[in-house]
């Protein structure tokens, strides 16, 4: 079989990957402890669960709007009005499988083969693999350890050329936990008043998650108003990651573009699923808030022993559930059998030596990285954390 060549531009994401060799390693008896990915540990809250039998006992099965039902389009807008003071109509937001297709809903409508998308580093592994299928060309902007891993004007309005078209960005961001504080995006903001062609990407998906009290949003910003798509979801915030629901908000007629797209791939998103979320979005947040404090006692225990690990360079995750160390003072040093030369090296050292699951840096665009994710039990990070010190204390 002959497959079209716009696959040849992307691959498996590398999270994926990893979570297949632990698994494999798993299913040959060996205890892995898998910090590799991107999913709370928690259940999903109960009075969300019973809200989807609900609908499926009242038969509420047929195919919804394209769009999301009129009940989830007015939650979602009651909640921009409530959490981040924004307003939006029930017509401009639409509801999809996922923030994921969300994404890609917005990518495929913006970019045309050519365009340029400029995309921070380190940054979640889909944004580039959704610009290439689109014919876009990334720009990467880095971003280093040293400025918290975070753009800073100076750098954004340098990535800006003729041809740029998109910039996307998550905050709380995935892979590193650094959050953007109003005064930080209000730089940004400042700049993109300059180039009113570049549309914006805000993933806000890890909005709930956020140890810093308070999550900005660059859509805020009145000037940009016409230009700015909020990507949201309920996999993070609601432990909701498999009934599959995101949504976006931003100007009618991108949402329009994003309703013609969707209606010819997937059509609405589920409809139990869209019941379950109003309940949600609608709630008062106390389980999200229970799952976010504990969420940041476990960053608080990690970061704390990866800062003990000799040669381990750590931020200061402010939301998410990641750690991101440098690990790059590793690099030429073995145990005697194995050399690490790169973040891939030193992941693959500790899956196999260590038994724990980790993300290489390269996957995010930053390879002096790894990506560490504390959403697990405390004992399990105690117990990888330990595991992790003893196989570092073994390379020189
Ligand atoms: N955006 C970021 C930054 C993520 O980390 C993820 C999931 O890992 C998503 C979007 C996708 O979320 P969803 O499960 O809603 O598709």
């Amino acid at each position: 079989m002959q497959l079209a060549k716009r696959l040849d531009s992307i691959s498996e994401p590398q999270t994926i990957k990893m979570a297949k060799l632990s698994r494999e390693l798993k299913a040959k008896g060996v205890n892995v402890i898998d910090l590799s990915l991107g999913e709370p540990d928690f259940r999903t809250p109960e009075y969300i669960c019973n809200a989807a039998v609900k609908a499926i006992n009242d038969g509420f099965t047929k195919y919804p709007p394209v769009a999301g039902i009129p009940d989830l389009l007015e939650a979602i807008s009651l909640k921009l009005k409530r959490d981040n003071n924004l307003d939006y109509a029930a017509n401009e937001i639409i509801v999809s499988t996922g923030a994921k297709q969300s994404l890609a809903n917005a990518v495929l409508c913006i970019v045309d083969p050519g365009d340029e998308v400029i995309i921070p580093t380190p940054y979640w592994v889909t944004y580039s693999s959704l610009v290439l299928l689109a014919g876009g060309v990334p720009k990467y902007v880095e971003c280093t350890i040293a400025d918290d891993f975070k753009l800073t004007p100076e750098k954004l309005e340098g990535a800006i050329s003729a041809k740029t078209k998109l910039f996307m960005f998550s905050s709380p961001c995935n892979p590193t936990g650094s959050v953007y504080s109003k005064a930080e995006l209000e730089g940004l903001a400042n700049v993109f008043k300059r180039y009113p062609q570049v549309a914006i990407i805000s993933d806000e998906i890890y909005e709930y998650i956020n140890y810093t009290g308070r999550h900005e949003s660059i859509a805020q910003f009145t000037e940009l108003r016409d230009r700015v798509i909020i990507v949201n979801g309920m996999s993070k915030g609601f432990a909701m990651t498999g009934w599959r629901l995101g949504y976006m908000a931003g100007p009618r007629n991108i949402v329009q573009a994003c309703d013609k797209l969707q209606a010819q791939f997937t059509s609405g998103a589920n409809s139990i699923t869209q019941k379950a979320s109003v309940t949600a979005l609608l709630g008062d947040l106390t389980e999200t808030n229970k799952m976010a404090n504990a969420f940041k006692e476990r960053r608080d225990y990690i970061i704390g022993a990866l800062k003990k690990m000799p040669g381990v360079l750590v931020n200061q995750p402010e939301g998410a559930f990641y750690a991101f160390p440098d690990i790059s003072s590793f690099f030429g040093k073995t145990d005697g059998e194995t050399t690490i030369s790169n973040d891939e090296d030193f992941s693959m050292y500790l899956l196999n030596k260590a038994h724990v699951a980790t993300v290489w840096g390269a996957a995010f665009g930053c390879g002096n990285c790894i990506r560490i994710s504390f959403a697990a039990s405390m004992t399990s990070l105690m117990d990888a954390m330990g595991r992790m010190a003893i196989a570092l204390q073994e390379l020189h």
